[in-house]
């Protein structure tokens, strides 16, 4: 049975690089009816961030990533927080310690920088060289007297070559000589992320490792480790890297992209759509069908389709994809998100009445083929909440044609005899109006848009005059006509 999991560490909010991987790795599991495990890597306890495991689970959910089995739900292998792990890495350090294949380094920061130093004026790659590999039991003894607090490292084996076969990098070779022997269990008693991933991959029984290409230079590490206690590995498979539209590895300060979830959500962008997007940051569907549900990730996904290429991260794309989705949801579903934009613009307050929640919904649906992300309902719906309002220069120029005065003051007289104003009322009027002016067409919608909207482009214009209200339309082509 596959198993997989995504492994982040609590240190900010879910990256969308981290989302992908999740996905990826969700995608493989279900795929194959397999379990997808959600571990929590805090053992850098220093770059913890109280409470953003829960929040990156929450958007993982969010997301439409769930799973089998985790710190919140348990599972048959817990518990799956790293640091309530430490008696299992330590039973395992013992046994690398009590088979010679680890050591306890007494070598000082101050040692290792300087040997590093040394190391690069000589022109060398740096590596740890060792030279406490083998102390006797006196020199030890010394070191401790000393206070010095060791660490535990990991034996590196000379003049070997680690092949790891990767799902999607195919092969690939490192030699163990460029491998300096490493820390796996700091001073203080935490065991390093290289040494914990294997033990807990290893325990957890993952049969895939599915994670992002920064990581392949870690890889030989952990294969030795699995060598050395006798663990079976995993099948790697390590995914592209995102780069930005000009090509570069972005870093947590670029601007240019959106990079965490809940920005996302925040901005009123559906959990679908981002997911679809993520799929395509490395996978390729066959065909050219390019639009997928969760359900259908699942059954097309396959590593072998994902490319060893980096995804470059096309925001246009993925607001292209996200009005996608938002012009197929329901209506109310839109309104209800649009709802808590209006609210903080102080365009309505909550909760509306139903005559006020029909007009609104009147109000967005005008947009909803329009929108990138709902956040946008605020900005383009300008015209529906403000008493005053602007007229643009285009506006201008149209409504400074010699007809016009004619054509506004017909609508106008047209419009008193009414007492509401209603989409198809309007229809007869401005074909009265076009009767009794001789102007139709543009010449006859453009000056009362104009007028009305103070902008020359928008939505339908007899609902919009609709849902701006009698009073209001009369008032502004009065305006116009003084
Ligand atoms: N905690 C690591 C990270 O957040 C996980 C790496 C892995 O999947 O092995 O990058």
């Amino acid at each position: 049975k596959i198993r997989t999991r995504y492994a982040p560490s609590p240190t900010g909010h879910l990256h969308i690089g981290g989302a992908r991987t999740a996905l990826f790795s969700y995608l493989l599991a279900k795929q194959q009816g397999g379990d997808f495990i959600v571990r929590i890597e805090d053992t850098d306890t220093e770059r913890n961030v109280p409470g953003a495991d829960k929040k990156q689970m929450d958007m993982l959910k969010w997301l439409g990533i769930d799973w089998d089995e985790s710190v919140d739900v348990g599972g048959p292998y817990a518990p799956y927080r790293c640091m309530e792990r430490m008696d299992i890495y330590n039973r395992y350090i013992d046994q690398l310690l009590a088979e010679g294949k680890a050591y306890l380094s007494y070598a000082t920061q101050e040692e290792i920088d300087k040997e590093r130093e040394e190391q690069l004026a000589r022109g060398e790659a740096p590596k740890y060289s060792g030279w406490d590999r083998d102390l006797t039991p006196e020199q030890r003894a010394k070191f401790e007297a000393e206070g010095r607090v060791p660490s535990v490292r990991f034996r590196v084996p000379e003049g070997q070559v680690i092949e790891i076969d990767d799902a999607i990098r195919g092969k690939v070779k490192f030699e163990t000589d460029g491998i300096g022997d490493f820390v796996i269990r700091r001073p203080d008693g935490r065991p390093i992320y290289n040494f914990a991933v294997v033990v807990d991959d290893a325990l957890m029984k993952i049969t895939h490792v599915i994670r992002g290409e920064e990581h392949l230079s870690n890889t030989p590490k952990q294969v030795l480790i699995y060598q050395a206690l006798g663990f079976e590995t995993p099948q790697f498979a390590h995914i592209p890297l995102i780069l930005n539209a000009e090509g570069k590895k972005m870093s947590k300060r670029d601007e240019s992209i959106i990079q965490f979830i809940d920005q996302y959500k925040d901005l009123g962008y559906l959990p679908e759509a981002i997911l679809n997007f993520l799929s395509l940051l490395g996978w390729s569907p066959e065909g050219e069908e390019e639009i997928f549900s969760k359900e259908e990730l699942v059954e097309r996904f396959s590593l072998e389709r994902v490319s060893k290429a980096p995804a470059i991260f096309d925001t246009g794309k993925l607001k292209w994809m996200n009005g996608q989705y938002i012009k197929k949801a329901p209506l109310e579903r839109i309104v209800d998100l649009a709802l808590p934009y209006l609210e903080k613009a102080g365009r309505i307050t909550l909760p509306l009445s139903d005559e006020q929640r029909a007009w609104v919904t009147r109000v967005v649906a005008l947009y909803q083929e329009q929108l990138e992300y709902v956040a946008q309902i605020v900005e383009l719906t300008d015209l529906f909440f403000q008493e005053e309002y602007k007229v643009t220069e285009e506006a201008k120029e149209v409504l400074s044609a010699p007809h016009v005065p004619e054509v506004l003051s017909s609508f106008l007289n047209k419009l008193d005899t009414l007492e509401t104003l209603e989409a198809d009322t309007l229809k007869d009027i401005f074909k009265q109006v076009q009767k009794e002016t001789g102007h139709k067409g543009k010449q006859l919608f453009m000056p009362v848009r104009a007028a009305v909207t103070g902008v020359v482009h928008g939505p339908d214009l007899r609902e919009s005059l609709a849902l701006i209200g009698l009073e209001t339309v009369k008032s502004r082509l009065q305006q116009q006509i003084d």
